[in-house]
C-alpha cells in the first residue's frame, strides 16, 4: 500500500487516512488555494510503526520520492546550505487532540544552512531567529529538553540587552543564544544538535507517531471515547515565513464570528511573527481588520478565499495563514468550534443561504447545546468584578454566600441562605453541603472530578480547577490574584457555561429559549431575539422529521402543563408515591399499623378520594393525551418516621413512663419493615401483592378520575396503568386480574368504557430476559432504564457516583456515566432483545423509557435505533429529546 500522499493527491474525505489537518491541505490544494507544497504520511504508516515498534520498510524510499518532488517543484533542497528548503513537521490525527505533539518548524536548518538562508531571504537575523525557534522547538518536543529550559535563556537575553520583545534582539544576539541552545541540547541529550536535514525530519516524524502513544494522549482518547489504534498522520510542508519584517506575518480568521454566528471580519494578525507566536500571546495582536490598512491585496485575497471555504464546506471555518513578503499562504482549515447559540443561528444561516437542507441543518446543532442555551445566564450586561476563571464544569449561573466546609453549607442554607460551597476538592463527605449550596467552585480537578461529576449528575452548577485561586479551608478565606481575600459570608457569583468567578452578587436573566418554550417570548415578533428564531425554526424541522414521541416524567398538574408547553405528548411516568407525604403520611402509617381488614379498609378509603382528585387535575392538564400512571413503588419504611429519631423518642417517652401506644406499635412496624436492601426488597409490584387492596385502591382511583373527566368534563383521559418492579409475568397476571375487575367495577357504575390500558416496567434483567411470555399480559412496556442498570451492573445509584464513580472515569473505564448515557453494549442490548421478544408475542406492544436516559442525547438516539414509540423525560428535557429525536431520524 501507499504510505505518502501529495498534497495535490488527497482530498477532505480522507481524513481516517491523512488526518483532518492533512486532509484540509489536501482540499485547499485542489482548490487552487495558495498553500505551500508538501505531502502527508498517512495514519497507516503511523499504525505499522506503533504494532511493529518500526517504520515500514517501504516508507523511507516513498518520504524520499516525494521529497525529492517537493525539491524539484521547490527548486531548493532540504538544508542545501547554500539555498536551503525547510519544512516543517506537522501532526494531524483525524479527531484534533489536544495533548498531542507540537509542530517543528524550519526543519533544514544547520550551522550550515542557516548562512545560505540569510543570503536567500537577505536578511541576517530572520535566519538566525529561523534557526533558534527549530532548536527550541525540536529541542522540546522531539528530543524531550524541558521547554523551560530555552524560555529562561531567551529572557536571560532581553533582560541582558534591556529590551522587552524577540524583535528586539539583532542578528548577533539571536546567534549568541543558537549557540545557548545548543549547549542545553547537548548537556539535556548527551548528543549534538543534529546537523544532518534529514535525520532531522525522519527523528520529527518518529516523535509524531509517538505522541500518540503519551499518557495524555490516551487519557483524552479513552474519555473521548476515541479509539486508541487510529494513529497519526505526519505532515511535512515547505516553509514559508512570516518573520521576514514588517511586510510579513502570521493569523488566525474564522469565517464568521463563533460567539454569535454572525458574518463578518473576525480572527487576529500578527506582524514579523511565525508560527504560533499569535496565540501564544507574546506581542499583542492586532484584529483581522487591520490587515486591510497593513496589506489591502493579500486582505482582498484573503476575504476571497473565506468565501471560497464557506461555500465549500458550507460551513463556519477556522484558518491559520502566514504572509510572506506580501505574498499570502494557506497553512490549515478545518470547520471550527463555535458556541451553543452560534450553532443554532449558523444552521439556520446557512439554510437560508440555500447552502444546506433542512435535515443538514438538524446535524449541526445538538441537544447538549440545547440544553446549555437552556441555562438561566448571568446578564450580560451587569457591570462585574470577575477574580478568576476555572473549568465550566456543570453548567448554570449560581450566586450564594461563600461557605468553606458543608457543615455550614447545610446549616446557612436551612436558615434560607444561599451558598456557594467552595473547596480545595470534593470528596464523598461533601455531598450534603453539594446538594444544600447553589453552586459549588473547587480551585483543583478537572471535568471528570469528583466535584464537577456529581454537580453534573445533580444539575447544579459547578466550576472547578480555578487554580489561581488559593482556597485556604481552615481559615475560611480565598485568596485571587490581586491579593482580593473572600470570606466566609462574602457574596460570589460563579458560571458553570464559562467558567469565570466573579465577586458580588451578578444578577441573573432567565434564558430567552426558555422563554420562548414557555410562550413568553414569541418567535414571529418582529424583535424576537435572532437565537429564538433560530431555535424555533431548528425545532419545527426536528418535530416535522422524528419518529420517536416525546413524553414527561411528571407527578402533577402544574409539571404537565409547563411540559405540554414543552411539547410533550403525555405522561410516560407519573409517580405516585409523592401523593403518599406530607399530611397524608399518617393514613399511610394507619394503613401499615392495621390489625384487622376493616383498619386497613378504612385507611385505604381515606386515601382514596384525595388520590383520585391529583389524577383529575393530571388528566385535566393532559386532556387528550397518554398518561401513565405507575403504581406505588418505593419500599414502605420510605413513609415511615426514621428509625433512629424514632427509637429515641420512644426510649425517652419510656424513661418518663408516658410512651405513646401507637408509637410503640410504629416502632415494632418499622423495625419489621426494616431492609438491608430496600432496593432489592419489598417494593413494586411485590407491595401489591403483599398489602391487600393497595393497587385495586390505586386503580379505582385512577379509573373514577378517569370516568368524571369524561362524564362531567366531557374530557378526554387517557389513562394507562403501569406496574413497577415485575420480574415475572405471574406477577403481572394476578395484579391484571384484579385491576380489570376494579375497572370494570367503575365502568358499571359510570356506564362508561375506560379504555384504560395494562402495562409494565422492564426494570429487573429476568423481566427482560423473560419479555417475550411478560408481553402476554402487557398492553406496553415502559424500560426503567434506571432501575436497570443497577440492577444489571449491580450498582447502586445513590452510593457509586459519589464514590468510585470519579476514579472509573478517570481511568477511561467509562466516558460517561452508565446512568447518565445508556450502557449499549449491556443494558441497552436487554433494552433491544426485550423489545423485540415483546413485540413477537403482540406485535401492537407499545414500547417507551422512562428512565434518565429518555432526556439523554446519545440515548435518545439508541432507542430510536431499537424502535421504540417514545421516549419520556423531565419536562425541562423535553425540547432536547425533541431536537434529538429529529437529529436521530433526519
Ligand atoms: P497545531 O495543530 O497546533 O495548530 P500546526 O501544524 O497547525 O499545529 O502548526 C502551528 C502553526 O505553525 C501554524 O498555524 C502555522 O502558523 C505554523 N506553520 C506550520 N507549518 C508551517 C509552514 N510550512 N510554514 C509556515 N508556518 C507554518
Ligand atoms: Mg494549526
Ligand atoms: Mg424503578
Amino acid at each position: 500500500s501507499k504510505f505518502v500522499y501529495d498534497f495535490t493527491e488527497g482530498n477532505k474525505d480522507l481524513k481516517d487516512l491523512l488526518g483532518g489537518k492533512g486532509a484540509n491541505l489536501a482540499e485547499m490544494t485542489n482548490l487552487g488555494l495558495p498553500v505551500p507544497p508538501g505531502f502527508t504520511i498517512t495514519t497507516e504508516a503511523c499504525k505499522v510503526y506503533l504494532d511493529s515498534g518500526q517504520e515500514p520498510a517501504a516508507l523511507r524510499a516513498e518520504v524520499t520520492e516525494h521529497l525529492e518532488a517537493l525539491e524539484a517543484t521547490m527548486g531548493k533542497k532540504l538544508g542545501q546550505a547554500d539555498n536551503p528548503l525547510l519544512v516543517s513537521v506537522r501532526s494531524g490525527a483525524k479527531f484534533s487532540m489536544p495533548g498531542m505533539m507540537d509542530t517543528v518548524l524550519n526543519i533544514g536548518l544547520s550551522d550550515a544552512s542557516v548562512s545560505g538562508l540569510a543570503t536567500q531571504a537577505g536578511d541576517e537575523r530572520f535566519a538566525w531567529d529561523s534557526y533558534r525557534r527549530l532548536i527550541q522547538m525540536f529541542g522540546k518536543t522531539v528530543l524531550g529538553v524541558d521547554g523551560d529550559l530555552f524560555e529562561e535563556a531567551l529572557e536571560e537575553a532581553k533582560r541582558a540587552k534591556g529590551v522587552r520583545v524577540d524583535v528586539d534582539l539583532d542578528a548577533a544576539d539571536l546567534k549568541n543564544l543558537v549557540g545557548q541552545f545548543k549547549d542545553i541540547v547537548a548537556k539535556e541529550t548527551g548528543r549534538d544538535f543534529p546537523q544532518e536535514p534529514r535525520e532531522q525530519m525522519d527523528l520529527a516524524v518518529r516523535a509524531v507517531f509517538d505522541s500518540w502513544n503519551t499518557d495524555r494522549a490516551k487519557l483524552y482518547r479513552r474519555q473521548e471515547r476515541i479509539p486508541g489504534d487510529l494513529g497519526t498522520a505526519v505532515n511535512i510542508c515547505s516553509m514559508v515565513f512570516g518573520n521576514l519584517g514588517p511586510d510579513s506575518g502570521t493569523g488566525v480568521a474564522f469565517t464568521r464570528d463563533p460567539a454569535s454566528g454572525q458574518q463578518g471580519v473576525y480572527g487576529d494578525y500578527l506582524q514579523n511573527a511565525q508560527g504560533e507566536d499569535v496565540v501564544a500571546g507574546i506581542r499583542n495582536t492586532v484584529p483581522l481588520a487591520d490587515l486591510e490598512g497593513i496589506d489591502k491585496p493579500s486582505y482582498d485575497e484573503l476575504m476571497q478565499i473565506m468565501e471560497t471555504l464557506e461555500t465549500h464546506y458550507k460551513d463556519l471555518c477556522d484558518i491559520e495563514f502566514t504572509i510572506e513578503r506580501g505574498k499570502l499562504w494557506m497553512l490549515q482549515t478545518r470547520v471550527g468550534k463555535r458556541t451553543a447559540g452560534a450553532a443554532f443561528r449558523i444552521a439556520t444561516q446557512l439554510v437560508d443561504q440555500g447552502l444546506i437542507d433542512e435535515a443538514e441543518a438538524l446535524q449541526r446543532v445538538n441537544g447538549a447545546q440545547l440544553a446549555q442555551l437552556m441555562f438561566p445566564r448571568f446578564d450580560e450586561n451587569a457591570k462585574t468584578q470577575q477574580i478568576g476563571r476555572a473549568i465550566a464544569a456543570s453548567p448554570g449561573a449560581a450566586v450564594g454566600k461563600a461557605v468553606f466546609d458543608s457543615y455550614t453549607a447545610v446549616k446557612w442554607s436551612r436558615s434560607g441562605e444561599k451558598v456557594i460551597l467552595i473547596r480545595r476538592e470534593t470528596n464523598p463527605d461533601d455531598l450534603n453541603g453539594m446538594i444544600a449550596a447553589e453552586g459549588i467552585l473547587t480551585s483543583r480537578g478537572g471535568k471528570t472530578s469528583h466535584a464537577a461529576v456529581v454537580a453534573r449528575g445533580m444539575g447544579k452548577t459547578c466550576v472547578c480547577g480555578a487554580e489561581e485561586l488559593e482556597v485556604d479551608t481552615k481559615r475560611r478565606c480565598l485568596t485571587a490574584p490581586g491579593g482580593i481575600v473572600v470570606e466566609e459570608g462574602d457574596v460570589v457569583s460563579i458560571d458553570g457555561s464559562s467558567g469565570k468567578v466573579y465577586l458580588g452578587e451578578v444578577p441573573v436573566v432567565p434564558s430567552p429559549v426558555v422563554e420562548y418554550f414557555e410562550g413568553r417570548m414569541h418567535a414571529g415578533a418582529d424583535d424576537a431575539d435572532e437565537l429564538v428564531k433560530a431555535v424555533h425554526r431548528i425545532m419545527a424541522y426536528a418535530d416535522r422529521v422524528r419518529r420517536l414521541r416525546v413524553r414527561a416524567n411528571a407527578d402533577n398538574a402544574e409539571d404537565a402543563a409547563r411540559a405540554r408547553r414543552f411539547g410533550a405528548q403525555g405522561i410516560g411516568l407519573c409517580r405516585t408515591e409523592h401523593m403518599f407525604l406530607g399530611e397524608r403520611r399518617e393514613m399511610v402509617e394507619r394503613l401499615i399499623l392495621a390489625d384487622t381488614d376493616a383498619d386497613r379498609e378504612a385507611a385505604l378509603g381515606d386515601l382514596l378520594p384525595l388520590q383520585k382528585a391529583d389524577f383529575v387535575e393530571l388528566f385535566e392538564a393532559m386532556d387528550g393525551l397518554p398518561v401513565t400512571v405507575r403504581l406505588l413503588d418505593p419500599p414502605l419504611h420510605e413513609f415511615l418516621p426514621d428509625i433512629t429519631e424514632l427509637s429515641v423518642r420512644v426510649a425517652l417517652a419510656e424513661s418518663r413512663k408516658d410512651a405513646n401506644e401507637n408509637d410503640l406499635r410504629l416502632l415494632q412496624a418499622v423495625h419489621k419493615l426494616h431492609e438491608q436492601n430496600p432496593m432489592l426488597g419489598l417494593r413494586g409490584v411485590r407491595l401489591g401483592l403483599v398489602i391487600p387492596g393497595l393497587f385495586a385502591m390505586q386503580v379505582r382511583a385512577i379509573a373514577e378520575a378517569a370516568a368524571e373527566r369524561k362524564n362531567a368534563a366531557k374530557g378526554d383521559p387517557r389513562a394507562e396503568i403501569m406496574i413497577p418492579l415485575v420480574g415475572t409475568v405471574q406477577e403481572l397476571e394476578i395484579v391484571r386480574e384484579e385491576a380489570e375487575r376494579v375497572i370494570a367495577e367503575v365502568e358499571r357504575a359510570h356506564g362508561v368504557d375506560l379504555k384504560l390500558t395494562l402495562g409494565t416496567m422492564i426494570e429487573l434483567p429476568r423481566a427482560a430476559l423473560t419479555a417475550g411470555q411478560i408481553a402476554e399480559s402487557a398492553d406496553f412496556f415502559s424500560f426503567g432504564t434506571n432501575d436497570l442498570t443497577q440492577t444489571v451492573w449491580g450498582f447502586s445509584r445513590d452510593d457509586v457516583e459519589a464514590s468510585f464513580f470519579t476514579a472509573y472515569l478517570e481511568k477511561g473505564i467509562f466516558g460517561v456515566s452508565p446512568f447518565e448515557t445508556i450502557d449499549k453494549d449491556g443494558v441497552g442490548s436487554l433494552v433491544r432483545s426485550a423489545a423485540d421478544a415483546g413485540r413477537a408475542t403482540r406485535p401492537d406492544l407499545k414500547l417507551g423509557v422512562c428512565g434518565e436516559h429518555g432526556g439523554d442525547p446519545e440515548s435518545v438516539h439508541f432507542f430510536h435505533e431499537v424502535g421504540l414509540d417514545y421516549v419520556s423525560c423531565s419536562p425541562f428535557r423535553i425540547p432536547v429529546a425533541r431536537l434529538e429525536a429529529g437529529r436521530a431520524a433526519a
